[in-house]
Order: C-alpha cells, then structure tokens, then sequence
C-alpha cells in the first residue's frame, strides 16, 4: 500500500490549522476543545458510560484523526473521571497525517492539554502505512493510528474488530467539502465493529449521512449542534449492553518456552488480567541469551509486506522497551554501513532520494562525509542511519519481563496431543505430563521438532557472537553498527561482534562455540570496515545459540487449533517483532480487542501458510 501524504494545512488569523487540499478547519475557532467535549464525549454519554462499562478497555474508533484534539480531550476525562482501573483503546483513521511540527503547532493551542500532547508527540508515527500501536499514559490508553485512506484501511481493519468498538467518533472534514469519506462503507463497517450497547455521534446533521447511519442498523437521532451549528447526530447500535460479555479466563494460558516471544506474551496477557504460567527449560537460555542486541525495522528497497510488518513491529517495540524496561532499552538509532556499491545503490532507494519509500524518522541516508561525522572509526562510505532504533540487554529484557510470572523451569517439551474434551495434553522429557485449555507454543528453536507433526517445517540456523575487549579506538563506537554483521557499543567494558549463520551443522555444534566461527566474525567486521581498530580487538568470550526461521522470513504467530497458538520462526529480530506479536496473539486469544495489524498481514504470520499437510 502506498504510503500517505502529510496534509498540507496553514494557520489561519486563530492559529488554528486549516486544511488547504479540503479548504476546511479542523476544529472550531470559537472553542475546539469544547467542541470536542460537547459533540464526541458528552453524546456518547462519556464518562456516565465508562462508571458501568463491563469490559476492561473502553474501544473508540474515530474517523479522521487530525491535530489527536478528540483523543486528547477524552484521555483528559478519562484521568479525571474514570474508574482508574478502566484502559482505553483509541483507533483512528487518517488519510493525510498532519507532519509533527503543525501537529505541535495546531495543539499548542490548548495550554491544559501540553503535558499530553507533549506525550502524543513522543510516539507520533511517520507517514507510513498502515497500523501504528502507540502506548500513552503509562501504558493505560493504546493508541492505534491506521494511516491511509479510511475506505481502503477497514477491509484490513475490520476482520480484526467484529463487534468490538464501543464508541465511534464520526469525525472528517464537512461531508459537502469531503463527500469521498461518507459514505455508506464507513456506516456499514461501524455496524460491524459495534460492540453491544455501542454509541456513535458526529458534528454534522447531513441527510445523507443521518440515513447512511440507519440503513446500516443505527438508532439515530438529530440534536442541537455546538455553538452556531444549528444540529447534530448521534445515536446507538440497537444490543443490549451485557448480553455479550465474554467470560472471565477461570484458568491460567500454559505458556511454553522462556525467551523473548514467552516473555513479551506473558506480559502482555498479565497487562489484561490473565492469569498465565510459563513453563521452559530455563530462562533466555536460547537466541534470546545474548548479550546484546539491536532492534530496528527490517526494510526493503520496495513496499513489500514484510518491510510493512517490521515498521509497524519496530514502532511498537521501541515504545514498549521505553514505557515497561527503560534501563535496558539503549535508543542510540542504529547505522547501517552501505559497504559494497550494490548496498549504496539499495540504502538510496531506501532513504537516499525525495520520493524515498521511508520517512526520514524512520530511516535516513548518510553520505561518506556524514557517516565519517556521525563516528569517526567508520569507513566513508554511504549509510542508513535508524534515529528511533536502539540496542538493548536481551536476557535482561526477558527477565524483567517475566517478573511476577509464574515460571516452572527444567521442562523440557516433547509433544503435544489434543484431548477428546479438546484441552491439550503436554509431555515433557522427564516423563511428566501437563494439560491446559489455552497453550501458547514460544519456545524458539524447540518449535521445529514440536510443530513436525502438525505439518510445520521450521528451519533452525545456528548462530554465535564473539565479544571483544573495548580499545582507546573502540569504546566510543555511539551505536549499534550493522554491516554484513554488526558491532555493538560498550556493555561492561565489551562490545559484542555478531553473528554467524549456519544452516548446516551437527548436534553437537548446535550449543558448542567453534573457533572458526570467532574468526569469521572478526575478519567481517575487519573486511566490512577496513579500519586498523578493528583489526586490533580480541576475543573475550563466545555464545552459540539457534535462531527458529521460516522460509518466508516472515514471523509465526497465530491460531494452529482450538486453544493452542503458535508463537516463533523470529529469527535474528525476535526483540523487534516479539512486542507487537504477542499484542496481536492477546487481543486474538481474548477475542475482545481490536487487533493491531492489517488482515492480508495477519494472513501471512498466521501458521497455515506454512502448513503441508493437517495435523
Ligand atoms: N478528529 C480530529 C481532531 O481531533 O483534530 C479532527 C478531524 S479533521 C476535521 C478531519 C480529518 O479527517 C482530517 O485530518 C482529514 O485528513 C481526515 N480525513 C478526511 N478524509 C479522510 C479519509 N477518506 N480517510 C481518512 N481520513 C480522512
């Protein structure tokens, strides 16, 4: 999907934004604020709603997400006057984000809002397709900001928020200016995302839209409009409001494995209340054990889904490792060394030009000179530099992760079997058995054996990182530097050189370091460089682990049978996928939240692609 264009807005004599392509103002020159108030919170009956709401998230759509005025004003009421328990999930359509700075501008407007448009601001996306989960206050509101037409945004959407929304704000540019958004689409998909008891209201009273709004199922009625504007719509979705409650979990999610993709899970289903139990052989004991790692988005030189996956997995992580592990998440940005002509020629599609794939706080493109610049121990030649990217402590990250989680360890998976009451039977290496309703498979490198049976073939790749003893050259390497491998900065008075991928190797290699592997990752870093530092570094110590891949390098994760989910095929970027993944498997088990991705994406992570044959 082609990425969108940021909106073209000037400020009028208010200093208040003014859209130049649809010549017309996003909010009110009298009191946007109160506007807001009046027409999105108070006609959706919030907070009276919010006091009885019988779910733990309160969901609101909301067409047309603008300067964020509608999601600002509701986060105010929701610290003033929701029940503190009470979470909010918060999607919003844009077709033309509007670039930071007007952002910053148009909001600055509204003085008792700063401190939370200065949060909005932090986690404001680039203009790039798609789905961007964004965590504000503390983690208690998620924001999903889906940039891209509105009509072309909810077939990928939808799927993932049948019945879900409770309330939609039916917002966008006046229906005469911006016929194109109103239409019976957008009616008939708030039907389908309405939850029971679901409201909706809009500033305008168009006809069109008034019977747009009934024939897809809506109680509709006409009131009097803000300020000058004479009437308004608002209305509800025709259900009642308890029928539908989904069940509280009686039992604790089995599961399996204790790296990263088990760790962000288990976080992730603790955050919604659900009890869990993790059961592994150790803690971080595979890929996710080293010592040190980067995140940043895996991008192609064109659109393709797994770039469009990895910008939407990247966005999520960073936040995340910055709202839950703060003193293990490094966000230096990342830099990429376009070492040979055939990597400067991809890193300038990819940054290098004015019509780039990638926004520039996504991705930039450094010349010889600036690489130089950025560390003067590089060689000059052109790279990708990664502003929001970071590196972090992997096992540490799994650590903190699981605290407070109950952990069974030195359990070893063997199999698994379906029950004739459909629970799941797990056998382990010591001869004990388990059984769960719910089990989730994250156990890295241990899926390929597990999943054979189920017609999954995962390959293993054997991987070791050497760690070299920082130098007066070397200790003030900035960032993580990827080149055919990558340098990390100093962690303990060492950098980590990784790493090698072996898809051939015995059993005994899997866990063993080899010598050879310590020389090839030095003598990369030395070729890829070229600079004498780098010759001058020596091992300290090694660490082989395997990664779980698939062949379409795209992630595992999704629903292989009633009860049981799958969770791996992470490769080298478990730390970059991992947060977003096991938000999309919460939301998916719960099946009581808007999912986080687009449906052609969920399809291509989900496990039957990979399937040859059924279980
Ligand atoms: N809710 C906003 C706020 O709180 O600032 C104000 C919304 S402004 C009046 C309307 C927004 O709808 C604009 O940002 C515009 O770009 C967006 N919009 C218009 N047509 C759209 C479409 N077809 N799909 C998605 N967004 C659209």
């Amino acid at each position: 999907m082609a990425n969108p264009t940021p909106a073209q807005v000037t400020f009028n004599e208010f200093g208040l934004p003014v859209s130049t392509a649809f010549d017309d103002i996003y909010f009110t020159n009298e009191d946007g604020l109160a506007e807001s108030q009046y027409v999105f919170l108070q006609h959706n009956d919030l907070p009276g709603r919010w006091q009885t709401h019988p779910r733990a998230r309160f969901v609101i759509a909301e067409s047309g997400f603008g300067t964020g005025l509608n999601l600002l004003a509701t986060w105010k009421l929701l610290l003033q006057q929701a029940p503190a328990s009470l979470q909010l999930h918060f999607i919003s359509f844009e077709k033309y984000p509007l670039q930071p700075a007007d952002l910053a501008r148009a909001l600055r407007h509204f003085a008792e809002l700063k401190p939370l448009a200065d949060e909005l601001l932090a986690v404001y996306p680039p203009a790039e397709a798609g789905c961007h989960r964004c965590l504000l206050a503390d983690g208690r509101i998620t924001l999903d900001l889906w940039f891209g037409d509105i009509h072309e945004q909810l077939p990928q959407w939808l799927p993932g928020a049948q019945s879900q929304v409770d309330a939609w704000f039916l917002d966008g540019f006046a229906p005469d200016k911006n016929p194109q958004m109103w239409q019976p689409g957008l009616y008939q998909a708030m039907a389908s995302s309405a939850a029971p008891g679901s409201t909706f209201a809009t500033f305008t009273a168009a006809g069109a839209v008034r019977r747009g709004l009934q024939q897809a199922g809506y109680h509709v009625s006409k009131l009097p409009g803000f300020g000058r504007k004479r009437e308004m719509l608002a209305g509800h979705w025709p259900t009642d409001e308890q029928q539908l409650s989904p069940p509280p979990a009686d039992e604790s999610v089995l599961i399996i494995g204790g790296g990263i993709a088990a760790a962000t899970m288990a976080h992730a289903l603790k955050r919604r209340h659900w009890k869990v139990k993790v059961i592994t052989t150790d803690v971080a004991d595979g890929a996710s054990g080293n010592p040190q790692g980067a995140v940043y988005p895996l991008l192609h030189a064109e659109l393709s889904p797994l770039s469009e996956f990895y910008l939407s997995a990247f966005s999520y992580a960073a936040q995340f490792y910055q709202r839950y592990c703060p003193q293990s998440w490094h966000p230096t940005g990342v830099l990429q060394l376009a070492y040979t002509g055939e990597r400067a020629q991809r890193a300038a599609k990819i940054a290098g030009t004015d019509d780039a794939l990638y926004s520039g706080a996504t991705v930039r493109w450094l010349s010889p000179e600036q690489t130089q610049a950025y560390w003067h121990q590089l060689p000059a030649c052109p790279a990708l530099f990664y502003p929001a990217a970071g590196w972090l402590s992997p096992a540490a990250i799994v650590r903190q992760l699981f605290d407070g989680i109950e952990i069974e360890t030195g359990l070893s998976l063997k199999g698994i079997e379906k029950l004739p009451d459909a629970r799941w039977r797990l056998r382990f290496a010591d001869g004990t058995e388990q059984t769960a309703r719910h089990v989730i498979l994250a156990l890295g490198a241990g899926l390929s054996a597990i999943l054979e049976p189920f017609g999954i073939s995962l390959q293993n790749v054997r991987g070791q990182v050497t760690r070299v003893a920082a130098t007066a050259a070397s200790e003030s390497c900035p960032a993580v530097i990827c080149y055919k491998g990558y340098f990390t900065p100093v962690a303990d008075g060492q950098h980590c050189v990784g790493a090698t991928y072996a898809r051939q190797f015995s059993a005994s290699e899997a866990h063993q370091n080899r010598e050879r592997d310590e020389h090839e990752n030095l003598a990369t870093l030395q070729d890829n460089l070229q600079q004498d530092w780098t010759s001058e570094l020596s091992a300290t110590a090694n660490r082989t682990s395997l990664r779980n891949t698939t062949r379409d390098h795209m992630p595992l994760a999704g629903t292989l049978d009633t009860g049981l989910m799958v969770f791996g095929g992470l490769g080298s970027r478990g730390f970059t996928s991992a947060p977003l993944l096991a938000e999309l498997l919460a939301a998916e088990l719960l099946a009581a939240e808007p999912l986080p991705l687009a449906a052609d994406l969920r399809r291509r992570l989900a496990p039957a692609r990979l399937q040859t044959k059924p279980a």
